[in-house]
Formats: structure tokens, C-alpha cells, sequence
């Protein structure tokens, strides 16, 4: 077989460069994947009960870049969807990001409005301000308000989620947590926030269903080398794979989904509820909440953080600390020295943690700048 363009992983990013090369240059493409199906970590699948789940985890499509929007478009519609999420605190269920409603939630009324008033006289309104911030500050009704949020909102659930105490990681993951000064309870703050119509492999389905693309799934790319010819490749898997660990495994956490369907049309009031202080699991998400299906049972997916074991479970979360981008460095000048003949993109490439809709942008990037331009 001869093809234009050999693509490693049809997630998103693998995925938007097959259809843009298939499309807009009239090249043909192979694109391989290990999965047994399109759509990376952002597909789904019917479950036995008829409910839309997603296998790798929820995934909540919002962005702020109109590109993006309008290119996913052309291959789904939309259902509108706001995420909100609560978090178990004290025995009570809270809105996150903790905003000014979260207040009247944990604290008596005239307290919570005296740190009301606070918040917006010190900050403003309508503004996120990081905790670590909040906790410098020199009034002690305020400092005490950013460490009880770090304390019951932040600090467990990262040693859950990272197995790492928070100043263990890299000061950019402390740094976003804000609290929201506002009655916004909404997850995303997002222009665009929605949910593909018919799933994310539907919107796959359509993005790859061109005459210029082959599809190979439950193969890994070392598979095909000797029977494909190509003039150029992309790879949009672990860049310490592609060297054959040369540098040893790049760090990773994973996570284990525990799914429940349950004999209730719902079980939760919301998409998601945080679990920060108690149990070994961080977060529950109900299906249903997301897909907008009406259904008389629902799926529930419990949450489980755990030790990446290459070959044994999946390499979700890059764990950002500077030693471990220290160790991508040295994977990165090996990519270098291929000066340009493999094209890296993606998560894994790129060892950084990318929303759905960073991924896609980062693949039409890199279309406009690399591929077309050759
Ligand atoms: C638990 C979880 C929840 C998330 N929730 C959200 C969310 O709510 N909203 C959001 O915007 N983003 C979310 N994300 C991020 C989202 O999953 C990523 O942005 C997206 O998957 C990136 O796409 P990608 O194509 O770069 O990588 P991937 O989707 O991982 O695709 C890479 C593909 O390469 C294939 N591959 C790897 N090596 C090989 C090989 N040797 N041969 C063949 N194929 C190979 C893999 O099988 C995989 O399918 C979430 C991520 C996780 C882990």
C-alpha cells in the first residue's frame, strides 16, 4: 500500500489531521491505531442499558476558540450543556469552583455575607482569584477562608488524585485553583459549551468517513512500517515509546473507571460530584446529565486515581513537575534530530495535559504551519 501520510492515533488530534489533509490537500492518509475504535480518549459507546458512556472518562466539550467551534461543527450538531459540579464537604454538597453561593452553603448567613462583602470590596466581583493568593492576604477573615477551601476543597483530593502533597507539584496546578467571586455555579466559564449531538464517535465517524482515508484499528504502527509506503508520518502517541524508552518511561498517573448502572432515572442532581476528603475514589459522574438522554436507568462512573503501570493500564495525566519536563526535554531532542521527517502532536507527544478542544487547535496549528507548508 502507498499512501501520502502514515498518522499514528485517531484521537483528536491524529484524527483532525487525517481529515484535513483528506480534505483540503486531496492527499491520501492511513491512519493506525492500537484501540479497537476512533475518537482516542474522547469516545463513547453504548452501554447493555442503552446509556451513552464515555469509556476513558467524562469529557465535557468548552472552548473559547471560534476555529475550533466552527470546524467541529461541520461534523455534529449540538446539545447545549453547562457542567456543574459539587464537592462533599463537611457533609454538605457544595458548588465548585467555590463561588459566593458556595459560601451560604457551608457558612451561617450573616457570616457568609460579612466574607461576601470581603471578597468583593478586596477583589472585586466576577473575578477569580487563585487560593494561594487569597491566602497572602493581610485580612485574617479572608487568609482563613483560603485555608479552609485549600484545606477541604484542594489539599485532599490532589494527594488522592497525584498521590503528591501540592507543593510536590508544579506551582501552576496550586496557582489555578481560584475561587470564583460570583453566583456563576457553572464548571466552564466558556463561550462555547455543548456536547456533540449523537457522541464523540459519531463526530469521529463523519470528520474520517472520506474516500482519502483508511482507517487500520487494533494495530499498532510498528505493524505496518515494512508493508506501507508514505512520504511523511505524524505520531500522536507517547514520544518515549516512539524511542523505545531510550531515556526510561515518562511519568504518568492513571486512573481505574468503576461503572454502576443503577434501577433510578437519576442518582445525582448534577453531571459530577467531587469526593475530595473522603473514600479512595475522587469523583462520580452521572452519564445522563452529559448525553441529555431520557432513559428509566442511569450509569454512574466512579473515579479511581491510580500508579501508571506501562503495558498493565492507560498514561492519562502527564504529572506536571519540572523534573518530569527535565525528562521529556531529553525526548524531545531526540525528536529534533529527525529534523522534521516524523511531525509529534498530541497529549502524549507533547507530554502536556490538553483539553479536547487545545488538542484540535493544536492540530489545525500545526496543518497550517508544518503540513501544508511542508
Ligand atoms: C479522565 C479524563 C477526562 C478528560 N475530560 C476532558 C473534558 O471533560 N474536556 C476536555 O476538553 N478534555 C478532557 N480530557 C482530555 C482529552 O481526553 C484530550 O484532550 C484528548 O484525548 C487529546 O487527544 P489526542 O488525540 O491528543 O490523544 P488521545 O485521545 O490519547 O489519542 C491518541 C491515540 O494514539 C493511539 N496510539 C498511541 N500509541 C500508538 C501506537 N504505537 N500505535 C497506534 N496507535 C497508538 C492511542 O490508542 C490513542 O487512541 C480528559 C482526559 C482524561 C484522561
Amino acid at each position: 500500500m502507498k499512501v501520502d501520510w502514515l498518522i499514528v492515533g485517531a484521537g483528536f488530534t491524529g484524527a483532525t489531521l487525517a481529515e484535513r489533509i483528506a480534505s483540503q490537500l486531496n492527499q491520501k492518509v492511513l491512519l493506525v491505531d492500537r484501540r479497537d475504535h476512533v475518537g482516542g480518549n474522547a469516545y463513547d459507546y453504548y452501554n447493555e442499558h442503552g446509556v451513552l458512556c464515555h469509556r476513558y472518562g467524562p469529557h465535557i466539550f468548552h472552548t473559547n476558540a471560534k476555529t475550533v467551534w466552527d470546524y467541529l461543527s461541520q461534523f455534529t450538531e449540538w446539545r447545549p450543556y453547562y457542567h456543574h459540579v459539587l464537592a462533599h464537604v463537611d457533609g454538605r454538597a457544595v458548588p465548585v469552583p467555590f463561588n459566593l453561593n458556595t459560601l451560604y452553603t457551608l457558612f451561617p448567613p450573616r457570616y457568609a455575607a460579612k466574607l461576601e462583602e470581603l471578597l468583593t470590596g478586596e477583589y472585586g466581583f466576577n473575578v477569580k482569584v487563585p487560593i494561594l493568593k487569597m491566602r497572602e492576604s493581610t485580612n485574617g477573615d479572608l487568609a482563613g477562608l483560603a485555608d479552609y477551601i485549600y484545606k477541604n476543597v484542594f489539599l485532599h483530593y490532589t494527594r488522592k488524585q497525584w498521590e503528591l502533597d501540592p507543593d510536590q507539584l508544579d506551582p501552576s496546578v496550586t496557582g489555578r485553583v481560584p475561587v470564583y467571586i460570583s453566583r456563576d455555579d457553572r464548571y466552564f466559564q466558556d463561550r462555547y459549551q455543548a456536547m456533540p449531538l449523537l457522541g464523540y464517535t459519531e463526530m469521529f465517524r463523519r470528520m474520517l468517513a472520506h474516500p482519502n482515508i483508511r482507517i487500520l484499528l487494533q494495530t499498532d504502527y510498528r505493524e505496518v512500517l515494512d508493508g506501507v509506503k508514505f512520504n511523511r508520518m505524524i505520531y500522536t502517541g507517547p514520544l518515549d515509546s516512539y524511542f523505545d524508552y531510550l531515556h526510561g518511561h515518562l511519568p504518568y498517573r492513571s486512573l481505574r473507571f468503576e461503572f454502576q448502572t443503577r434501577d433510578t432515572e437519576w442518582q445525582q442532581a448534577v453531571g459530577t460530584v467531587n469526593y475530595p476528603n473522603e473514600y479512595d475514589f475522587t469523583r462520580i459522574t452521572e452519564q445522563k446529565h452529559l448525553t441529555g438522554q431520557k432513559l428509566a436507568k442511569t450509569t454512574l462512573v466512579v473515579e479511581y486515581p491510580q500508579i501508571y503501570r506501562p503495558g498493565e493500564n492507560e498514561a492519562y495525566y502527564p504529572i506536571p513537575r519540572p523534573e518530569n519536563r527535565d525528562h521529556y526535554a531529553k525526548y524531545e531532542s531526540e525528536a529534533a534530530k529527525l529534523n522534521g521527517s516524523v511531525l509529534f502532536a498530541g497529549r502524549l507527544a507533547d507530554y502536556k495535559y490538553y483539553n479536547m478542544d487545545q488538542a484540535c487547535a493544536r492540530a489545525l496549528k500545526l496543518f497550517a504551519t508544518e503540513v501544508v507548508r511542508g
